[in-house]
Formats: structure tokens, C-alpha cells, sequence
């Protein structure tokens, strides 16, 4: 049997161009895509100059939860490029810039 269920997702449309051509990234790719090439970075600097630059790779993960956490669900326009936030609701008032 392959009959999925299909959800019925809501079609988006950008903001700016009204096109229906949106991807949406979710808060574990987008964490992902944020954090594989930091780590990789990290991982050969370690390896070349010293291992100490390991202890760089939890902060770099870590940090990078931090903002996927705010950044995501993230919405990017293909036309366009136009990025867009998927929860604006869950802005928070005041920003810590850290
Ligand atoms: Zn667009």
C-alpha cells in the first residue's frame, strides 16, 4: 500500500514576488547546513596546527542551536531569494547581541 496521507499543506507564496516556488528549512537543516562546514573547518585546522581548535566544534554546534533556534523555521524564496521567517510570532521583543 502506498497510499500516504498527504497533508494538506498551505501553499506559500513569497512576500515579495508571489511566487509559489518557497522552501522551507527546518530548524535541524538549518542547523546542519550552519554547522557541517564550521566543523569540518575546525576538524582540519585541528588537524594541521593543533588539536586544541576541537574544543572549538561544541561551541560551534552550541552557538549554532542558538540561532537556529530563533532563525528557524526559515522560508527562502527560489525566485527571488527572498528570505522570510517562518514564526515571526516567536520574535523576541529585546535582542541580546552577544
Ligand atoms: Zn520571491
Amino acid at each position: 500500500m502506498s497510499s500516504t496521507k498527504e497533508k494538506n499543506r498551505r501553499t506559500l507564496f513569497c512576500p515579495s514576488c508571489n511566487s509559489p516556488n518557497m522552501i522551507v528549512i527546518s530548524k535541524a537543516r538549518y542547523m546542519i547546513m550552519m554547522t557541517v562546514l564550521p566543523v569540518i573547518v575546525s576538524a582540519v585546522i585541528a588537524v594541521m596546527f593543533h588539536p586544541v581548535f576541537l574544543l572549538f566544534i561544541p561551541g560551534l554546534i552550541w552557538m549554532n542551536k542558538m540561532i537556529a533556534d530563533r532563525k528557524a523555521p526559515l522560508i527562502i524564496c527560489r525566485e527571488c531569494q527572498a528570505h522570510s521567517q517562518g514564526n515571526p510570532a516567536a520574535n523576541r521583543a529585546h535582542d541580546t547581541n552577544g
